[in-house]
This record gives C-alpha cells, structure tokens and sequence, in this order.
C-alpha cells in the first residue's frame, strides 16, 4: 500500500506542480488503484508513473471545483481507449455525474466499461467489502466537499510453519486445517488446535485524504488514529485569516488536526503557487514542533504505508 502524489498544487498548475490528484496503490491488496480527485492533465501525470488506467477501480471525488475534476472526462476516455474493461465507480458530491456525463455526451465519447455514480450527500460508510471500508463526511469549504478514510480489515495471523516443523509436524493439508483455526488428529495421534499455531493478527491501515478545508471537527474525526494523514497546507502557519476567508487551512491548522487525532505521519498538499523550492517545505519545518514527521509532498512522490509494529 503506497499514496502516490499525481498533483500537489493549490488552484491552477505551475511548472514544479500539477493540480490536485492523488493515487492510493492497492496493487498487492486487490490489484486495484483508488485515485482522490482528477484535477487537469492527471492522465499525462499518470504517464510518468507505473500506474495503468484500467487497473483504476474507484476514484473519489472531495468536491466539484475544477482543479479537482477537470482531468476527469480525459481519463476516463483513455481508459476506454486502451481498452479497460473493469467497471469503474466514481464517488463525489452531488453535481458529479452531471459533469461527467454532460462532458461524454456532447463529445459523443462512448466508453468500454461500466461507470456507476455514487453521489454523496451526508457522512457514513459509503463502501465496505470486507476487505476495505471507506467513510466520508463533510468538511468545511465554499462548495460541498468530503474528506475519505480508508480502512483496511485486519489480517488474519500467519500460520507459525517453524513452529509446526519443530514439531515434526508433517506439512500437507493439516497446515490448512489449523491454519483455519481448526483441532485435528495427526496420525501418531497428537491432537493440535490450530490456534495454538496462529501468530498475531496484523492490524489493518487506516489512510485519511482530506479535500480542501477549514479547520473542522469532521477532519479530526476522519483522521483518527489513521496511519497517515493527506491534508491541504494552502496557507503557511500564520495566515490565519487569509485561510479562514479562501475556506482553506493553514499548515499549523493541518499539524493540530492529526495531534487531535492522533496521527504520527502528516503530508501537506495542495501548496499554492506563492510557495516555490524552499519556502514550500518551510510549510512543514514551522509545524514539526507539533508533529515531527510531517513534509511537504510533491508530485510524482510515492509514500509507503507500512504495518503499525
Ligand atoms: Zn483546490
């Protein structure tokens, strides 16, 4: 599981970034990609990354400003293009389907794949497969706009092969059977309970990808105990008002928000054009006294989300 940054930029793209989208890779989880938002040209960033569209199987939407949609219509007619298959469902606020298919309908485009809308309009679980769940709600901009946190269902422990070995355990279907928690009978007459051979379960991970806020008790909600946190930083430390009036936060604002939730890993984005090289990344130094491991991402920049220890 990695976040793989596409656009990190606030508003309109500049040279070092594009706007906003970010991709979650689940390729070793369900041989899947989750993009969070498709701002302009998102599918020419994709060209520079090992990502395939049709491998694409849910994008979600935070909310309809066009820095944040406007590559849509372009990627999701390539996908077709390249012959993608896959059903494809798009998550976002109401307004979402309209644009999508206004934009195929009066380009004639006609894709090869199924595309469900599933338009939101209050907080709550909006997917779970049992394999991973996904609760949005809202936040606080000028338009509707949700913040998404993905949970991935524990892992079941591993079955404690050495343990068995030491055992004189013999391998075959037996390893099956206690690896499903199960007693059996061994031929020399042993009996074992699988449980007894089942390590630790591992916890799943928690992401949290926020769209563009004020400071809000749903972010703090969203965020709680994930193992990373994607938060907007249009603003540095002490634009406090300015933040408030573009209904954006602060980088101070986006540090208190993964304190309050508890939250070790914190990735500022959506860095607006004012900040360029150094002074970007002074976004994260003026709030590492609240959380140490914080950075200002860039684009093309691929995060890995290990197991919590
Ligand atoms: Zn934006």
């Amino acid at each position: 599981m990695q976040l793989e940054f596409l656009g990190t930029g606030a508003g309109s793209p500049s040279k070092q970034r594009n706007v906003a989208s970010v991709a979650l890779r689940l390729l070793e989880e369900r041989n899947a990609i989750w993009l969070f938002d498709v701002g302009e040209a998102t599918q020419h960033q994709i060209l520079h990354t090992t990502i395939r569209p049709r491998k694409i199987e849910k994008i979600f939407i935070t909310h309809l400003h066009g820095d944040h949609i406007f590559g849509l219509p372009g990627l999701l007619s390539s996908r077709s293009f390249q012959g993608g298959t896959e059903p494809l469902t798009i998550y976002g606020p109401v307004g979402i389907k309209r644009f999508v298919q206004a934009a195929l309908q009066v380009s004639e485009s006609r894709l090869s794949y199924p595309l469900h809308f599933v338009e939101l309009t209050d907080d709550g679980e909006i997917f779970n497969d049992h394999g991973f769940r996904v609760i949005a709600r809202k936040l606080d901009h000028k338009i509707a706009c949700f913040g998404y946190r993905v949970e991935e269902a524990d892992h079941p422990g591993e079955l404690q092969v050495e343990k068995l070995r030491e055992q004189n355990v013999p391998s075959g279907p037996i390893y099956g059977q206690l690896k499903a928690g199960k007693t059996v009978t061994l031929p020399d007459g042993r009996i074992l309970d699988g449980h007894d051979y089942i390590g630790k379960p591992q916890a799943g991970r928690i992401v949290t990808i926020l769209g563009d806020t004020r400071q809000t008790k749903n972010a703090i909600r969203l965020a709680e105990n994930a193992d990373v946190l994607v938060h907007e930083s249009t603003f540095a430390k002490d634009e406090t008002k300015m933040a408030r009036s573009y209904y954006h936060s602060t980088s101070k604002q986006a540090a208190e928000v993964a304190k309050q939730a508890g939250v070790k890993k914190l990735l500022l984005t959506h860095i607006s054009a004012r900040y360029t090289g150094k002074a970007a990344y002074q976004l994260a130094y003026q709030v590492r006294n609240i959380i140490p491991d914080t950075r200002v991402v860039n684009d093309f920049d691929v995060i890995d989300i290990p197991f919590k220890k």
